[in-house]
Parts: C-alpha cells; structure tokens; sequence
C-alpha cells in the first residue's frame, strides 16, 4: 500500500506570532518556521504503517516556496521514501491545496493520503475535506486510530463529546488529530540518510490547475490584551465580585 502524506511549512508553533504593522497579514521575516505539527503525526502514521508492513512506501509532499524542501527532507529523516515539492511563490489557499494535491494524487495513485486536521497558520481545516470530495474518495477527519483490515481502513474519530468510529473502503482520505501517536525524535544518521533520498520537483503551474485565490484578506490584528487579574482576600469576596460581573447569578 502506498501512503501519501501532506506536509505544509507554518510558523514553528513556540513562535509568539507577529502581525505586520499594515493589518495585511503575518510578519513571517526571520521567522522560525517548521512542519505544521499535525502533519508531523501524518508522516510519524505512514512512517509507522511501513515499520508494521501494512505500507511499502511513504511519499511526502509539499506545496509552497523552495524552502519547503526542509520540511520535505524532515519526513524523509523521519522515515518518508521520497518527496515532491509542488513550487509556486503565489500564496495557495486550501481550494487550491486540494486540486494541486488532487493532481498527485492522480498520478500516484495511493491507497491512503493523509492530511493534519489543520494548518496552524491559516487554521482553515478544509484541504483534507475538499481533496475527498475532488477525488470522489471517502473521508475520516480528526483520526485519533487508524486500523486496516482487508482493503479498509477503521477511523476512530474526536467528535463533540465522544469517539466515532468509521470504516472506510480504500482508497480513502484521512486527517489526523492530536491523539494519534507521538512523532519520533529525528537522529542524526536519519537526517544525514535523507540528504540522499529523491525530492522531486514540479512547477505548480505545470499541472494545469487554477490556483488562483478565491479570497481576500480583508485585515488581521492581534487579539486583545488580556485585562489584568484582580487578587481577592476570600472566597466570600470572589463571591460577591463573580455576582458583580454576572458570572454568577
Ligand atoms: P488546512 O485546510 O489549511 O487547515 O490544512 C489541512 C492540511 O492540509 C494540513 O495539515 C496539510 O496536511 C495539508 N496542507 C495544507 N496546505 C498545504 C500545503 N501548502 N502543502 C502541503 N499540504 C498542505
């Protein structure tokens, strides 16, 4: 089974995130940037699915500028047979994501493709969706287990209040939560095997796919600053001040 997984360069999650001083969007310049951690759990499934033998290969791939090839060579260190980068310097929303990812999906035709839930820039939690439904594939979003079985796969999913748990017939689309496993810590002698593995490289515009964007980004600010904490003497008076600010009836 081949196993194809998503990988998205973000802002490395101990960044404290800035806006620009503009309101157009976020100061990325000289920023610490990684792999988007839910799809670090992606690629830590697939590299674990081939350990199992239930996959004979895993390939990465990203959409974005050059330097998503770092993030592509850490699933290869991680344990990825090979990668793709999809160039393109234009900003790609998670339509466009889709169709692009559609268009490998068409050519590699893999068993599973597995996405992160979500990115942690954009927080759009749409790609693995829009992708199922271009593919005509079943889906299973916020995965917390996966198990195979003959030609399907079980997804235990974090729902409201609960698990459901959804068996898919493969070919099939899955987005992985937190819960699922833990991502291993890379070694040295990995990260140096990855320098030698194949990182292919196609033109976004090559695949013939309209990528260009639906939206527009009106303004971002930062959130408001929080409002400093009052001490109180006792529970008493915690009492008596949640009744004064209506937390209380
Ligand atoms: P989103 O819908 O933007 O929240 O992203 C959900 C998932 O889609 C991510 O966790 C990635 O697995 C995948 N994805 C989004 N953007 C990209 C990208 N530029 N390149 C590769 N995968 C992506």
């Amino acid at each position: 089974m081949k196993v194809l997984v998503a990988v998205k360069r973000v802002i490395d999650p101990s960044v404290r995130p800035r806006v620009k001083r503009d309101g157009t969007g976020m100061d990325l310049e000289g920023v610490k940037m990684s792999m988007n951690p839910f799809d670090a759990i992606a690629v830590e499934e697939a590299v674990r699915l081939k350990e199992q033998g239930i996959a004979d290969e895993v390939v990465a791939v990203s959409i974005g500028g050059q330097k998503s090839q770092e993030i592509l060579r850490t699933a290869l260190a991680m344990g990825a047979d090979r990668a793709t980068l999809i160039a393109t310097d234009v900003e790609v929303e998670p339509l466009a994501v889709a169709k692009l990812l559609k268009s490998v999906v068409d050519e590699e035709t893999p068993a599973l493709v597995l996405l992160g839930k979500q990115a942690i820039d954009d927080d759009s939690n749409q790609t693995g969706q829009m992708l199922a439904a271009l593919c005509g594939r079943p889906q299973g979003t916020f995965a917390s287990k996966l198990e195979f079985e003959d030609g399907s796969v079980r997804v235990t999913r974090e729902i409201d209040g609960g698990l459901e748990t959804l068996c898919l017939a493969l070919p099939a689309i899955v987005t992985v939560d937190l819960r699922l496993n833990e991502p291993r810590n890379i070694s040295l002698p990995n990260i140096m095997k990855a320098k030698s593995k194949p990182l292919a490289q196609k033109q976004a515009t090559e695949l013939g796919v309209d990528i260009a964007p639906r939206l527009t980004t009106l303004s971002v600010a930062e959130p408001a600053k929080r409002q400093a904490g009052i001490k109180v003497g006792d529970v008493d008076e915690l009492i008596v001040r949640l009744k004064a600010m209506g937390a209380l009836s």
